[in-house]
């Protein structure tokens, strides 16, 4: 997710990146036709609706998850439910004043949450970083509960094809939140399998965060000539986690996360890594994933093999090299960066 800043209000194009074929245009069609009255007061690409601030989650200095109702409470309809299940998608929040808005990536319903007819949660919940001098983030921060607070979309981001069946997610601090959706889309997909490396620079953002594997990097460089190429072996953890087990809402739903794809015969782990700890996610640790995979297919994949980059522009950049822009549009550009020097045979790359 390119943290590109500053969308004017104009009408949405609705754009739809998809990372193979599948049937989720049948979504997005129901959502980017012009909506007749009785949806207008429903998420649609077309129009910002209101939406009631029903709770503020502090969950660091800086981070905070909102949580929104739709006014008419209707703000789920069975495309929002395809969306779900397949898709990494934004939605726009207005900030009124300035008549500027941003692209927040809804968190998914909490495990066990009540559920609408459709099968999804009622509420949508952003996770949002208070970007110092941020002109919307900054606002919604100081929002009061029961504030009103415009939101238009879903946009598409990129789709996770059926086929998918393994993902390898490098998310950088808010970048966690397209991880959890592609960690939800894949619920219920037999043996799917998903490995977040998830960064941040301050523990308070990952409290009680303990990494599934075995070995992590300690090193205080972010990279030597070793670990550029890859060829750097992680060296045992030394636990970095706090010893009581107090944890932070995020880390608590990734567990959720966790305990649900065990129940679907899936994998899902995560590793965690932070800046003032001085641990980062490596090239090694990267190069461990994909050993690990291939070694775990006795025979070559049939199934799809994507590694998704999410986070602040630098981290995206790092990994995988600049999006560009194309007529107008955000497109992925040529991979670069760290993943490019590696050996990735037989997976996918894609930006967010
Ligand atoms: C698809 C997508 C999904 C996203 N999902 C999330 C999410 O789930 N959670 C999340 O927190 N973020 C998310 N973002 C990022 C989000 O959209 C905003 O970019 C972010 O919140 C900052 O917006 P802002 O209006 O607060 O900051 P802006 O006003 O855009 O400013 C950004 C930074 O630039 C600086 N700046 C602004 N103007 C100037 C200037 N003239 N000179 C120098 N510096 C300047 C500001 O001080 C600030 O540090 C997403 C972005 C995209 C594209």
């Amino acid at each position: 997710m390119a943290w590109l800043p500053s969308i004017l209000i104009r009408p949405q194009s609705g754009a739809l990146i998809v990372l193979g074929t599948s049937a989720l245009g049948g979504a997005a069609y129901r959502f980017l036709s012009t909506p007749d009255d009785s949806e207008s007061s429903s998420l649609n690409p077309h129009t910002f609706v209101p939406y009631t601030l029903i709770s503020k989650q502090q969950i660091s200095p800086t981070s905070s998850i909102f949580t929104l109702r739709n006014r008419e409470g209707s703000s789920n309809s069975q495309a929002l439910k395809d969306i779900w299940k397949q898709s990494v998608w934004s939605v726009q929040l207005k900030q009124p004043q300035l008549q500027i808005a941003r692209a927040y990536t809804p968190l998914p319903p909490p495990v066990g949450a009540p559920e609408d007819e459709h099968g999804e949660a009622q509420e949508l919940r952003l996770l949002v970083r208070k970007e110092e001098g941020g002109e919307v983030s900054t606002y919604i921060h100081k929002l009061p509960e029961q504030s009103t607070i415009e939101l238009r979309g879903p946009n598409v981001e990129c789709e996770v094809p059926h086929n998918v069946r393994e993902v390898l997610f490098l998310a950088g601090g808010t970048g966690i939140a397209p991880a959890m959706q592609v960690a939800h889309a894949l619920n219920g997909r037999p043996g799917a399998r998903m490995h977040i490396l998830w960064a941040n620079r301050r523990r308070e953002d990952c409290v009680g965060g303990r990494n599934d594997s075995l070995q992590t990097p300690v090193s205080g460089r972010r990279w030597g000539w070793r670990s550029m190429l890859g060829l750097g072996e992680p060296v045992p953890a030394e636990n970095t986690a706090p010893p009581a087990e107090k944890q932070g809402i995020i880390v608590k739903e990734l567990e959720a996360l966790k305990h649900q794809s065990q129940a679907h015969n899936q994998g899902l782990s995560v590793e965690y890594f932070v800046d003032d700890e001085k641990s980062f996610i490596e090239p090694a640790n990267v190069a461990r994933h994909l050993k690990i995979s291939t070694q775990k297919d006795a025979t070559p994949p049939k199934r799809s093999k994507v590694i998704l980059v999410s986070g602040p522009d630098g981290f995206i950049e790092y990994w995988a090299g600049r999006k560009v822009w194309v007529a107008g549009r955000e497109a992925q550009g040529p991979l670069g960066g760290i993943l490019s020097q590696m050996d990735l045979r037989g997976w996918q790359v894609y930006k967010l």
